[in-house]
């Protein structure tokens, strides 16, 4: 009988799983050394390849240059930078205090590693998604296995850089397939999985994932809205809508896509957003002088096509773009009005650089409509009123909101980023986003004595009258009365 040969997700996992720390370095300090080391190189090497790793990216998405650098390179190297200067700290752990009753006893909390790491990731930011989410695991002592979308693999672009990196083999593995092949990755039962994409795969995920009871993080789909009130600069929210609807083609998860404008400023908002629209110029341009790319499926130019027609059949009004025939990957700018809440193009994730307009009333309207959605990922407020703009971001229920900007929380690589309701749970990025890929351990430290603790055994009457007068003594008047 012929031995048999094990199959490549198998010595994976094994190499994964011996990988999960750097293994025999006397402390974990230096083994976290090493890590920021790896870090930094890897920053150092994408900074020098930049031009090439666009290039890449731009063959297989389609978006224009400015995105491929402005939306895949220049925030890697932002959370590498951030790595680098505070994962130390945030992973050295910290000391706890302890409370009256546990003095003369230290606490901890460490923050250590779960072993391997599965990462599973969209087509739409192939290089950040690959990159974020894979040294965020690593920082931590994790090993990771990561499973590109199929539609952007980058086939050997992310290895080579991590070779010229100098990681170890098996730190980060890169692996290729569709769902199918990503259901075997969870079948060999990673100690966590970390998904972005979209709701529907994201329930899949956390049902396979429920039969190993596998810690997942769900990173899934939005409809941002964006709302405009009357104090509101309106050439500043103008372009940021254009910006935040058009940027990557609409292709993100944080794009605009529902915008809520005060009906008293709605026609000056229309003729201006209209205007904007006009000097928009679309091409997969090499040198930077374009503003918005191309789709990067042609499954997304469909459902973009079939929500655009599903509210126009239900009395939508296209102001833009009535020359594309459906079908084109190149799909310009839409903006659509006399929209309302039971079409699609307002229920589900639309993706695709459509703008469409509903007005409101007053702060109350604003906030219930944009809170009427499934979706709850992120959000912008845009008023001159700083009450308001606290009161909004308040009432919105998100996992980010920015004031007067657009899409920025995700510009600041030391906010956790994450959604609600089903736009998913759990944060990443940040300090946050490290206690996402740690078993956050707690230890207790004691002195060896030969004194036994009072709420030991034996239990007696005279201990049970004295823990009641310290417990109410403690509880009713704090420390001064305990002390007393
Ligand atoms: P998708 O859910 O179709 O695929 C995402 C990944 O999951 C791919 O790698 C795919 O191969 C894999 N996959 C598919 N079926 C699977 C299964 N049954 N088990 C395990 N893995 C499976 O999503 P997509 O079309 O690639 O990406 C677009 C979606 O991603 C949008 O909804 C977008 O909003 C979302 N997204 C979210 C964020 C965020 O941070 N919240 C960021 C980017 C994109």
């Amino acid at each position: 009988m012929t031995k048999q040969e094990p199959s490549p997700i198998s010595s994976v996992f094994r190499l994964a799983r011996s990988s999960a720390t750097l293994g025999g370095e006397p402390s974990p300090e230096i083994a976290l050394k090493q890590r920021i080391q790896r870090i930094s190189a890897l920053k150092q090497i994408i900074l020098r390849d930049r031009e090439y790793i666009m290039d890449r990216i731009q063959a297989e998405t389609g978006k224009c240059r400015t995105d491929a650098l402005m939306s895949e390179i220049f925030p890697v190297l932002d959370h590498l930078a951030y790595l680098e200067k505070k994962a130390p700290k945030i992973l050295k752990g910290r000391v706890v205090w302890p409370t009256l009753a546990l003095l003369g006893k230290k606490s901890r909390v460490y923050l250590e590693p779960m072993g391997v790491t599965l990462i599973i990731s969209p087509w739409n930011y192939p290089f950040y998604q690959a990159i974020v989410p894979c040294t965020s695991a690593f920082i931590v002592g994790n090993s990771v296995i990561y499973k590109p979308s199929e539609h952007t693999p980058l086939k050997g672009l992310i290895e080579e850089l991590l070779v010229k990196a100098e990681f170890e083999k098996g730190a980060i593995q890169v692996v290729y397939g569709d769902g199918a092949f990503a259901t075997k990755l969870i079948e060999q039962r990673p100690d966590k999985i970390f998904f972005t994409g979209s709701v529907g795969t994201g329930k899949k995920i956390m049902a396979q994932a429920a039969l190993n009871l596998i810690p997942v993080e769900l990173e899934l789909g939005g409809k941002d809205p964006m709302i405009v009130f009357e104090d509101a600069n309106l050439k500043r929210a103008v372009a940021g809508a254009v910006w935040g609807a058009l940027t990557n083609s609409g292709q993100s998860c944080t794009s605009v896509e529902r915008i809520y404008v005060q009906e008293t400023i709605y026609p000056e908002f229309k003729r201006l957003l209209l205007e904007e629209i006009g000097k928009v110029k679309q091409s997969i341009d090499a040198d930077g002088d374009s503003d918005v790319g191309h789709m990067t499926t042609d499954f997304q130019v469909k459902t973009v096509a079939e929500q655009v027609r599903q509210a126009q059949s239900a009395g939508a009004r296209l102001l833009t773009g009535t020359d594309w025939d459906f079908k084109s990957k190149t799909i310009p700018p839409l903006v659509l009005e006399n929209v309302n809440d039971t079409m699609q193009i307002i229920t589900e994730e639309t993706f695709g650089p459509v703008l469409p307009l509903i007005t409101f009333k007053n702060e109350h309207d604003a906030v219930t409509k944009a809170n009427n959605s499934r979706f709850a990922l992120s959000a912008s407020v845009w008023t001159k009123d700083p009450e308001r703009a606290y009161r909004v971001t308040r009432h919105l229920v998100t996992g980010n909101v920015s004031v007067n900007n657009v899409m920025l929380t995700e510009a600041n690589p030391g906010l956790p980023f994450g959604g609600s309701k089903e736009s998913g749970f759990g944060r990443y990025k940040g300090e946050f986003g490290l206690y996402a890929f740690s078993n956050i351990k707690s230890v207790l430290f004691d002195k060896d004595s030969p004194k036994i603790e009072a709420n030991w055994f034996p239990y007696t009457r005279e201990k049970y009258m004295l823990f009641t007068d310290m417990m109410v003594a403690l509880f009713s008047g704090g420390v001064e009365n305990l002390l007393k």
